[in-house]
């Protein structure tokens, strides 16, 4: 029996793995890692993987960074954690000084937690809470769009809408109002992402008239939706957004867990509208894909809302164990060292370009809807039907066939639905994103080729986050 079969057994003899269906695995051999190396994971029989997907869209300076290690080591021999009610320590400082100073103006205080659907629902908690501190206490419902992923704790879920991870627990979340996302994969054709974003706000507008008085937050995904399948809009949105936030007095909360960091070509996302957001959620690449962290960042003038003698009972009272954890924060600074000294968003450029003409041929492919960029996400949708975009049903699992593909060709290409996307670590290189392009077109092409028969099940989610 060869190492990775035998990890392989022992592992589905124990473990339950997050957002799978375990049967799955009967067929769909589990792949046991070793070792990292920069953009390289190395399994037990000594195949390696390119990580297009940043392992979940964390890593963003290769695996076992020396420079991020190294922090780390160093942090360890130092302090691995102290609780952080009452106490205080170096790294935790210095990170917050350092997200105050780099993210856009106005945020100024920072919140941690251990990961970003902990950190969504600080957010939501904390406008709720405002609200009532503010004697403003029927502003308790949240404002979300179509196709958004917040996380999978309860909240997070309320304020999510991707069917297949909500419809099951629909009877335990919290009633928002869903607007229609500017999703410019669906706008009417020869129409531009900007049109399409500015007409789609027509909706948003309509239901903070409505509703504004009940209203505590809205909450997006700038820019890019992920877990939706990587729909893209335009920053003309946000900045129409923040307008109306701040006339009916709701906050804005951007959840840049996904796309904070870069992803978007910029550093965060809302830089790209010239604004502020009241709430800021960072995690993900936060510590660049080493440790679960969180922060939320915020406005003086909501902390000043819960700043009062304790008898008044207006603190927030809300705390993750691991809160501020030394070593994520320690991986935090690395990270954030790195994008200083080597000016990476510029550096970016190149590859963003290279990303998007390694596979502009896609665009001609007869079930390819759409090939779609924005900064270092670059997706590419497969359709049964080209010209009317009529996907193909999800029981079909197109896009687990891709992955399958590019795991021989050695490449982790993990599509969301039918989606096949790139989210490489910014440690790539031109002719990786070459190779990475040429794998997804062959997997697009096995993937689209096949007659595939299941039985179709009426009833069924519209959309996934996963292949298998
Ligand atoms: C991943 C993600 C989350 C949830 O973060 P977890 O650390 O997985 O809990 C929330 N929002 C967005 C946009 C994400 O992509």
């Amino acid at each position: 029996m060869s190492l990775n079969d035998s990890w392989m057994r022992r592992d589905l003899a124990v473990l339950w793995h997050p957002c799978t269906q375990m049967k799955d695995h009967e067929q769909l051999p589990l792949i046991p890692i070793r070792r990292g190396e920069g953009v390289w994971l190395e399994d037990f029989d000594g195949k390696r993987y390119l990580d297009a997907v940043s392992s979940w869209w964390v890593n963003v300076f290769g695996h076992a960074n020396p420079r991020i290690n190294q922090r780390i080591k160093d942090q360890l021999d130092q302090l691995e954690h102290v609780m952080l009610a009452g106490f205080s320590h170096q790294p935790v400082v210095e990170l917050s000084e350092r997200l105050v100073a780099l993210t856009p103006p106005g945020l100024e205080r920072v919140f941690y937690t251990d990961n970003g659907s902990t950190g969504i629902e600080v957010a939501l908690k904390m406008s709720f809470h405002y609200w009532r501190n503010s004697g403003r206490p029927r502003k308790q419902r949240f404002v979300t769009l179509t196709n958004s992923y917040h996380g999978e704790t309860v909240a997070a879920m309320s304020v999510g809408d991707v069917a297949l991870f909500t419809d099951t627990y629909k009877p335990l979340l919290l009633d928002t109002l869903k607007v229609p996302s500017p999703d410019c994969y669906l706008r009417p054709e020869g129409m531009s992402w900007e049109e399409h974003s500015r007409h789609m706000f027509a909706h948003m507008e309509q239901t903070l008239a409505e509703h504004h008085e009940e209203v505590a937050a809205v909450i997006v995904e700038p820019l890019i939706q992920g877990a939706g399948g990587m729909r893209m809009y335009h920053p003309i949105y946000l900045k129409l957004l923040r307008e109306a936030c701040d006339r009916y007095e709701v906050h804005l909360i951007h959840d840049e867990i996904a796309v904070g960091f870069g992803r978007t070509g910029t550093m965060f996302a809302c830089e790209q509208a010239g604004i502020s957001p009241d709430f800021l959620c960072l995690s993900k690449a936060l510590t660049g894909g080493y440790l679960p962290m969180a922060a939320v960042l915020t406005t003086d003038r909501l902390y000043q809302a819960f700043y009062d003698d304790y008898s008044t009972l207006r603190a927030f009272l809300h705390s993750h164990t691991y809160t501020g954890n030394p070593l994520a924060c320690a991986a935090a600074l690395a990270t954030l060292d790195i994008f200083a000294e080597d000016n990476v968003i510029e550096a970016n450029k190149a590859l963003a370009a290279r990303m998007v003409s390694a596979t502009a041929h896609l665009a001609d492919h007869p079930h390819v809807a759409e090939v779609r960029q924005t900064g270092m996400a670059l997706a590419i949708e497969m359709v049964q039907d080209k010209a009317s975009k009529i996907a193909y049903p999800w029981q079909e699992r197109r896009g687990l066939q891709v992955y399958q593909h590019a795991l021989e060709r050695g490449a982790l290409l993990r599509p969301l639905g039918s989606v096949v996307y790139f989210l490489p670590p910014y440690t790539i290189t031109p002719e990786q994103i070459d190779f990475l392009a040429e794998v997804a077109s062959e997997g697009i092409d096995i993937a689209t080729r096949a007659a595939v028969s299941v039985a179709l099940q009426p009833g069924a989610p519209s959309n996934f986050h996963d292949p298998g």
